[in-house]
């Protein structure tokens, strides 16, 4: 492993400065991600800049929705955020163990890298840690890859669940940079790889995300997060879905449906929305946004069975979140 400095930051000003005047500066949180990447090699920063100590962990609810710190602790147990945004503490808890959410922060969920196993094990060529190297994952093992937005260069997934509950309530990042202040849609804060897996987000170099917004959808209340995976606890999502629902009189006012392990960033399904928005909210109306989240699908050699599961996974999440 490379040595590296230690920076301990005190204010988001302090922080920015440091990270955004050294290239090989990054910022550690609560470390769950980085201290792996760096013992693994996948990550070889000349600084880390730790910010466990900025005031960012506060959950607030406000008149436009909630805000949540980017350090703030175990979110998913927040009382305000189980009863106003349940597919957000679903997802919260459903990911990782008891023992890394204690540490993990918001901030370092949205902005931790791919689980694919060729990114994570550095005796194989990987374009997004080593550009212009090649993807193993094409002609490997690609169960666990990209059914959408993949390219030929990469076919990584995100592995964040909250990103996924996040781009179902429309929420923002609020972020101090070099260059300013800015607010990201969560959607928008991830590239796709195209032909340059290795920039993963829009984030400029010492970009920091100091906060969450996800604003005031009154059926957020009604929603759900289904996590479909190999094993039942502490493990990445094979498929998963949230869903938030509006249903008057039997009618689908309003709905939101993204889907997580199936794409280098979160999907949002705006294609199985559709099918349901304006319909009864029947059996055949869920079997079409089932179809239609299918959408687009380019599914690997190893990975077909997850349009299947994704077609399940729509009508599950669906059948369950209107029980509520
Ligand atoms: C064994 C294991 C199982 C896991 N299972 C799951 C799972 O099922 N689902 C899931 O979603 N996650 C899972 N995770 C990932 C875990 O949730 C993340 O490791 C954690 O959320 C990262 O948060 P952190 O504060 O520790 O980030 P860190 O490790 O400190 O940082 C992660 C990255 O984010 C950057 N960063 C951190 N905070 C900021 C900020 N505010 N602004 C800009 N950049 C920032 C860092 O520079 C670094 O690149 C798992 C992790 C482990 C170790």
């Amino acid at each position: 492993m490379k040595p590296f400095a230690y920076t301990r930051a005190h204010t988001v000003w302090d922080a920015v400065a440091a990270v955004s005047a050294e290239p090989g500066a990054r910022y550690l949180a609560g470390g769950t991600e980085m201290v792996n990447l760096v013992r693994e090699g996948q990550e070889s920063p000349d600084r880390l800049v730790d910010i466990g100590d900025l005031p960012l962990t506060e959950v607030r609810v406000h008149g436009r929705g909630v805000r949540i710190g980017a350090l703030a602790k175990r979110v998913h147990e927040h009382p305000e955020v189980r009863r106003r945004l349940p597919v957000l503490a679903e997802a919260g808890l459903s990911a990782a163990s008891p023992q890394v959410r204690n540490v993990a922060t918001p901030g370092g969920n949205l902005l931790q890298r791919t689980r694919c196993h060729y990114f994570r094990d550095v005796r194989f060529p990987c374009n997004r840690r080593e550009p212009g190297t090649g993807c193993a994952a094409l002609r490997g093992v690609n169960r666990n890859n990209a059914i959408f937005g993949g390219s030929e260069h990469c076919v990584a997934v995100h592995p964040s669940d909250i990103a996924v509950a996040l781009t179902a309530l429309d929420a923002v990042v609020h972020t101090h940079g070099p260059a300013g202040e800015r607010v990201i849609p969560v959607e928008e804060l991830y590239r796709l790889p195209g032909d340059e897996p290795n920039r993963e987000t829009v984030l400029d170099h010492g970009e920091l995300i100091v906060a969450i917004d996800v604003p005031p959808t009154p059926f957020a209340a009604r929603s759900h997060y289904l996590k479909l995976r190999d094993r039942a606890s502490f493990a990445f999502a094979l498929v998963s879905v949230a869903v938030a629902l509006d249903v008057r009189a039997g009618v689908t006012h309003d709905v939101r449906i993204a889907l997580g392990g199936v794409a280098p960033r979160p999907w949002r399904a705006r294609a199985a929305e559709d099918a349901l928005r304006g319909r009864r909210f029947d059996d055949d109306a869920r079997a079409a946004a089932g179809e239609a989240a299918t959408t687009g699908a380019k599914p690997l050699p190893h990975n077909e069975f997850k349009v299947e599961l994704v077609r399940r996974a729509v009508v599950r999440a669906l059948s369950e979140v209107e029980g509520r």
